[in-house]
């Protein structure tokens, strides 16, 4: 088959590699239809989570069963699926607490300290040997496992693209604000507009927000915002964005701060080699703004990744202010049923942020072009 294999930093080609086959019997074989580029994939791509071999990226995909396992008694050859892009066995003890990016049995290298590069939670497709090395679904198939557990099927009537964003992006940006347990007619501020922070943003005003803005550097992506989310917007480099904030909110700060930018927001050169020096990959510069521009007893959720400790954590403010704070890898199998009668009830619509849509063959340049903001790029559908 035909699939997009990550080689090193920077260098990702569409090859042809094995087909993927049955190896356990609660595996699935699913025919990808439609396929998307991740924030997250951009972290593999330039080299901040390392990858020692080649391996099959992707986990956000959709597509049609085409063969299961004996002990798969969930889907069956032909069911149209929508698939989440955590592994999770659904029998664990972490499993039972609705928090299958926990798995204690999906990831061979599982460390319950879960420090992020040495031991790891549960396994996400293509995403690194860390997370378990799993290949991905920017390919033509690919081996689900766990599926009696984690597939989803489409209702009837819903296209690929109305529907694809429940792999992650959607409960991603759920999580962020369901984490924040709005009880209604709070600022959310949420930094980052690209995908998964217009979704935070979506989401902010289906739990009731009664303000929502959004922070970002590209004023197209701005624009995006606006547009598909409906919500007030801030030039993070047109401003201070944390007075403007204050200015915004009778000089309180938001009840609730976002971060769906995470470990590769934007820096100078002056701020990457500082983070060179501290050993960090990134920065958490971003955190450091939700903190600054979140009222007293308000709460910062993180959805963005960050990959290693950061020196100078303003654990300061999280006491003085008595900030919450919630982060991680979205819960995506506690919230997709949910998410996806949203779509079916029209509550919501999520294809309106897709900007590409392309075979795979074209994969490697996308990942270019979203990696480098061009082309106005804001979501990346790939048709394998
Ligand atoms: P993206 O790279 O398209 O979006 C990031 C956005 O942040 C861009 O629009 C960029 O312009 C903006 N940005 C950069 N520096 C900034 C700054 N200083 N201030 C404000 N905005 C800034 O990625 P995405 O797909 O939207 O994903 C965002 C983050 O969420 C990534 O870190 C990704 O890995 C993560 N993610 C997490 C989960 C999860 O389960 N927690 C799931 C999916 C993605
Ligand atoms: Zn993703
Ligand atoms: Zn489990």
């Amino acid at each position: 088959m035909k699939a997009l294999v990550f080689h090193n930093p920077k260098d990702v080609r569409v090859e042809t590699v094995e087909d993927p086959r049955i190896e356990e019997s609660g595996d699935a074989i699913i025919r990808v239809t439609s396929t998307a580029i991740c924030g997250s994939d951009l972290h593999i791509y330039n080299g901040m989570f390392p990858q020692p071999r080649n391996m099959v990226l992707g986990h956000e995909f959709m597509g049609i069963v085409e063969e299961v396992g004996a002990h798969v008694t969930h889907l069956k050859k032909g069911d149209r699926v929508v698939v989440p892009f955590p592994i999770a066995c659904g029998c664990c003890n972490f499993c039972a607490m609705e928090m299958p990016t926990h798995c204690e049995n999906s990831n061979p290298h599982y460390g319950p300290e879960g420090e992020l590069l040495k031991g790891k939670g549960g396994a996400l497709f293509g995403y690194t040997d860390l997370y378990g090395g799993y290949s991905g679904g920017q390919a033509e198939y690919v081996r689900v496992p766990y599926a009696n557990f984690g597939p989803r099927k489409v209702p009837e009537g819903i296209t690929d693209e109305q529907i694809l964003f429940m792999t992650d992006i959607f409960p991603t940006g759920w999580s962020a604000i369901d984490w924040a347990e709005l009880k209604g007619g709070e600022t959310v501020v949420v930094f980052g507009c690209g995908p998964v922070g217009i979704m935070a943003q979506k989401s902010a005003w289906l739990k009731g927000a009664g303000r929502v803005i959004g922070v970002d550097i590209e004023p197209y992506r701005l624009e995006m915002a606006r547009k598909a989310a409906k919500s007030e917007t801030l030039n993070a480099n047109d401003m201070d964005v944390v007075e403007a904030i204050r200015e915004m909110t009778g000089g309180y700060g938001a009840d609730v701060c976002v971060d769906a930018v995470g470990m590769e927001a934007h820096r100078s050169v002056f701020e990457k080699a500082l983070n060179v020096v501290q050993l960090e990959k990134g920065s958490m510069k971003v955190l450091e703004k939700c903190f600054d521009a979140v009222r007293r007893g308000g709460t910062v959720t993180v959805v963005g990744v960050y990959g290693t400790p950061y020196n100078n954590f303003p654990l300061h403010q999280v006491f003085d202010k008595g900030i919450k704070l919630m982060g991680g890898q979205a819960w995506v199998h506690r919230y997709i049923d949910h998410l996806i009668s949203l779509v079916q009830d029209g509550k919501v619509v999520l294809d309106d942020i897709i900007t590409h849509k392309v075979p795979l063959s074209e994969a490697p340049r996308m990942y270019d072009v979203f990696n480098k903001k061009e082309d106005n790029c804001v979501k990346v559908v790939l048709n394998p």
